[in-house]
């Protein structure tokens, strides 16, 4: 906790002879490798307008161990969390309620269904966790902020209308989080309900129903009349039980904000998803760069409980700030150590979230595959008909330098939307636009996230573009 003078003249970058000038005038004779004392440096620093402030110092081998401490035998089955997508009006939020309202968590059955972000279901004794803000935006979004929550992807198209541009979408957003999708092939209850041409639609996105040689899941359902959400939900245990999920009931809690905000009564209000651990009222907590004690948690239905165990979400009040959706939770059994990690964490988060905004650079790609960093590129491409966006897919993925392949996240017609930079940002990808560019909304998140974007006219000009990024060969960009 001691500096040189050296060594604080570098901090304050100023000449070390100017700092022993200084301490000649407080009375301190000091020489260029002698170490000062905490006074004299807080004087000096002082008078440069520059405040103070001590280093905590963290074990980071004891915050390692915190987040690696389960053992095979400690772990438990825990519920799966399932999100839904799917393109505009094909029936997410009427699914959502349809699942809540067959199935309430048999033990509560009665409560007040409240809207916290997440609710829970019980089927023969076996629950599931559904996020209720349904869509792909918000959950790439929390990818991005580097929260992986979802461990199911309910894929909702209607019989009626087939497979839309969202619903390409939200296919690629979970193939690049890499969640398990099922497909609810909804609305049947409509006369012009064709789900054969769903499933011939899918097929081309690489979701093959079983009955035809593949392993997607495909159920019908009509979300507005009930009829099969209990053949659904089946299929979510079944895969949930295929995913082996676990988790440590018994240790202190971690997991993600779903949503906050700031209530004018309570004050700060989290709804937080435990996925490992056992969250408790009173339980001292860090969350995202903020920090506090649970005072209070209510679950899904209105109820103040006293314990949330993994895959539970519950709304709590008593932090001192309000954190964001996709933050990271973790408690502490020390208060004070709560702040401190809190603390160290925070700055932890925006190291990583400097480096990750030098990643996506094309400029940079060449050093990362010399040091072996990568070996794909993610690349998703917005084009103004279907057949470039096809076609240069198709070049890019011919493309291999030193066993460095293109791999190719999602591809779309029409201009870039702020979802696509999103779903770069979380997955490292880089964006094409040929003949397209992106809208302002776009605009503004690009520059925000750090993702780059390449704009173009010519087929061959991208790839070459690529090739040479990829050889190292790339022009500066002016
Ligand atoms: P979202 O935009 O995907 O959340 O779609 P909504 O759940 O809001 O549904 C859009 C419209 O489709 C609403 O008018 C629903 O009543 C209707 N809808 C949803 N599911 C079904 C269904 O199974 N059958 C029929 N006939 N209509 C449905």
């Amino acid at each position: 906790d001691t500096l040189t003078v050296s060594e604080l003249a570098k901090k304050l970058t100023k000449e070390p002879s100017e700092i022993i000038k200084k301490l000649m005038f407080l009375g301190v004779m000091a020489t260029i490798n002698q170490e000062l004392d905490k006074e004299s440096i807080e004087l000096i620093a002082g008078d440069y307008g520059v405040e103070v402030e001590e280093e905590i110092i963290i074990d980071e081998t004891e915050f390692e161990a915190y987040e690696n401490a389960d053992k095979e035998e400690d772990l438990q089955t825990r519920p799966p969390v399932v999100t839904i997508m799917g393109h505009v009006d094909h029936g997410k939020t009427t699914l959502l309620d349809s699942i809540r309202n067959t199935k309430v968590t048999a033990s509560e059955a009665g409560g007040i269904t409240q809207h916290i972000g997440a609710y829970q279901i019980e089927d023969k004794g076996k629950k599931i966790t559904f996020l209720d803000t349904p869509g792909h935006a918000a959950f790439t979004t929390m990818r991005a902020r580097g929260a992986q929550v979802t461990d199911i992807t309910i894929l909702v198209v209607a019989a009626d209308d087939g497979v839309m541009p969202q619903t390409v979408e939200a296919i690629n957003h979970a193939k690049a989080a890499e969640v398990p999708i099922i497909v609810a092939v909804n609305k049947m209850d409509k006369e012009s309900a064709n789900p054969d041409r769903v499933m011939q639609e899918l097929t081309e996105h690489g979701l093959i129903p079983e009955d035809w040689g593949g392993d997607t899941i495909f159920v019908s359902v009509s979300a507005l009349k009930g009829d099969g959400i209990d053949d659904l939900i089946e299929m979510i245990q079944l895969v949930s039980e295929v995913e082996e999920l676990k988790a440590n009931p018994n240790r202190a809690a971690q997991g993600t904000v779903i949503e906050a905000e700031l209530d004018k009564g309570r004050g700060s209000v989290a709804t937080l998803l435990v996925q490992n651990g056992t969250l408790n009222v009173g339980d001292p907590i860090v969350v995202g760069n903020t920090f506090g004690r649970v005072r209070a948690m209510v679950n899904d239905l209105g109820r103040r409980v006293k314990t949330a165990g993994p895959s539970t979400p519950v709304e709590i009040t008593g932090l001192n700030e309000v954190p964001q959706a996709g933050d990271q939770f973790m408690v502490f059994v020390d208060e004070k150590k709560a702040r401190q990690i809190g603390e160290a964490r925070s700055k932890k988060q925006q190291e990583a979230q400097r480096k990750e905004s030098s990643k996506l650079n094309l400029e940079d790609l060449f050093n990362q595959i010399k040091e072996g960093d990568i070996k794909e590129i993610n690349v998703i491409i917005k084009a103004d008909v279907q057949g470039s966006a096809e076609a240069l897919a198709g070049s890019l993925r011919k493309i291999e330098v030193e066993g460095v392949k293109v791999k190719i996240l999602h591809t779309g017609v029409g201009a870039i939307t702020e979802s696509d930079i999103i779903l770069a940002s979380a997955s490292n990808a880089i964006i094409i636009g040929f003949n397209v560019r992106p809208d302002n909304n776009a605009k503004r998140t690009a520059e925000a996230e750090k993702v780059d974007v390449r704009l173009h006219r010519i087929i061959y000009n991208v790839i070459e573009e690529i090739e040479s990024a990829m050889k190292g060969m790339l022009d500066p960009e002016f």
